[in-house]
């Protein structure tokens, strides 16, 4: 006899653990099965460790350590977390941690293939899919398994590559490139869009490809890798109908962008709808059909760790909480990327606000940072606040900080966007002095003195494009 559980989860990552572990905290007997490791990519391939390198290549001479150590220090830090979140998990009361791979044979119950070998089949009344997502991969003619990377292996070197060639100037190959050019390799950042960081406003592109040829990490943009010799340890790239030549590439990383974990699942015979972005759901995140949920990188909205976490949480209030309101929307998630300076976005970028709303609407505010007093007494040469407001009510609906730690100033402006706040209350908060942050007040100083300066102009202007239809977009 199968046995029976109010939600069966599939995943341990940063969206099941969040699922699993909330509803077993409100009392649900939850199954918690996981094929690989507690911790899911974040902990394992992801977040963890290459945050943790990019941490420990800012500081070679504090620590002390050489690449080599480097990189056995990151895989020591990522098995004590490992280990740490596996032997929490299998202590809560109410889950019980499978080790295992799931598929469904019907709605409400699963066929598990246990890490033993044997397989075992549960029943819930609610299952969440949290499967997460893989690399994706290219296949480079001539290029040999051993000397390809992806963040599932990457982490596992123990050598410094000398010339690591990385496909894929997002975000986790620009974060990789700063990473490795620190620890002494010599790196070439490859990719076929014409700028690096290509779905980011296209001035933070420009900022991190004077920041990465400072660093003398290779930029090529508009280029395309055709093949690999190996007697010669060339990769031979095409770039505007040119052919280039990479000397002394020993590993080529790829990182161009992830896909779903989705096949093997079995979702056909329940006529569950997904595509190959991922498995669209409602606001509470169930898919089309009643009582299956899907989240994290499955979602095509979640491609982060805090935004796996946030969806876990709100899937918990509903299957744990049901009694209470209706769900608000998802809000906008933030995003950060540990590039040198970093970058934090929240919102659309202007292009999109531009599908949204009519332009003259839209006042963008930008204030280089080297202009605040705290950019001049720590010299800084490069960096901006950058946010897109609405005309005279100034709601701000998105920003982009790029500064040495835009990551921890981000969630001023998150807040801001989701509660609809104002650049009047942005400019009415007292900042602690000198700080980075003045870049936002001085942004919002910029937006009053303009609007209210003409306030009848910026009146009219609201009214007059407000209900306007958009302009037609060229074809
Ligand atoms: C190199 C890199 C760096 C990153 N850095 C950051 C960062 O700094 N900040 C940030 O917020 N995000 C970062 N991310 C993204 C973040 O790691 C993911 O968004 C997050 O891990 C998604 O969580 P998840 O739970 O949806 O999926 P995952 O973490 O992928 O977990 C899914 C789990 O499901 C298991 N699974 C799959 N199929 C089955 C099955 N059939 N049966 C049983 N188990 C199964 C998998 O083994 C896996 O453990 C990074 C990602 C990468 C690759």
């Amino acid at each position: 006899v199968a046995e029976r559980y109010h939600t069966a989860v599939i995943g341990a990552g940063a969206a099941g653990l969040t699922v699993a572990v909330g509803l077993a905290k409100f009392g649900k007997r939850v199954a918690l099965i996981e094929r690989r490791h507690v911790g899911g990519d974040c902990t394992n391939v992801g977040c963890v460790p290459s945050k943790t390198l990019v941490h420990l290549a800012d500081h070679l001479q504090m620590y002390g350590l050489s690449p080599a150590e480097v990189l056995a220090r990151v895989r020591d830090k990522r098995d004590s977390l490992r280990e740490e979140e596996t032997t929490w998990v299998k202590d809560i009361e109410n889950l019980s941690f499978i080790e295992g791979e799931a598929r469904l044979i019907v709605k409400n119950r699963l066929k598990l293939t246990l890490s033993t070998g044997e397989t075992h089949e549960l029943e819930a009344k609610n299952l969440v899919l949290a499967t997460g997502s893989r690399p994706v991969t290219l296949a480079i003619d001539g290029l040999p398994e051993a000397r390809t990377l992806t963040n599932e292996s990457l982490f596992e070197l123990s050598k410094l590559p000398e010339h690591l060639a990385i496909i894929g100037a997002g975000i986790i190959g620009s974060e990789m490139a700063f990473a490795f050019r620190k620890l002494g390799s010599h790196v070439t950042l490859i990719d076929v869009a014409p700028r690096v960081l290509g779905t980011l406003e296209p001035e933070v592109s420009e900022l991190m490809q004077e920041a990465l040829c400072e660093r003398h990490i290779d930029l090529k943009l508009g280029a395309k890798a055709l093949r690999y010799d190996e007697t010669t340890g060339t990769l031979q790239l095409e770039q505007g109908g040119q052919d280039l030549t990479l000397e002394g590439v020993d590993k080529v990383l790829l990182a161009l962008g992830r896909k779903p974990n989705i096949e093997g699942l079995g979702l056909e015979r329940l006529g569950l709808s997904y595509d190959k972005r991922g498995i669209p759901t409602s606001r509470a995140h169930q898919t089309n059909i009643a009582g299956v949920y899907a989240l994290g990188d499955l979602d095509p909205i979640s491609a982060f760790t805090h935004s796996a976490n946030a969806q876990g949480r709100r899937v918990v209030r509903r299957l744990a909480l049901p009694w209470l309101p209706l769900l608000s929307p998802e809000p906008s998630y933030p995003s950060a990327i540990f590039t040198d300076p970093e970058v934090a976005t929240v919102g659309p970028t202007l292009a999109k606000l531009k599908e949204r709303y009519h332009p003259e609407l839209l006042k963008t505010l930008r204030v280089d940072l080297k202009e605040t007093d705290k950019g001049y007494t720590e010299g800084l040469t490069r960096g901006f606040v950058l946010i897109h407001a609405m005309r005279l009510s100034g709601r701000v609906l998105s920003a982009t900080i790029v500064a040495p730690k835009a990551s921890e100033m981000i969630s001023l402006l998150t807040l801001v966007v989701n509660k609809r706040l104002s650049l009047y209350t942005l400019s009415g908060l007292v900042y602690p002095y000198p700080v980075l942050s003045e870049g936002i007040k001085k942004a919002a100083d910029g937006f009053l003195f303009e609007t209210l300066g003409k306030l009848a102009q910026e009146l009219g202007g609201y009214l007059r494009y407000r209900f306007a239809p958009k302009p037609k977009k060229r074809p």
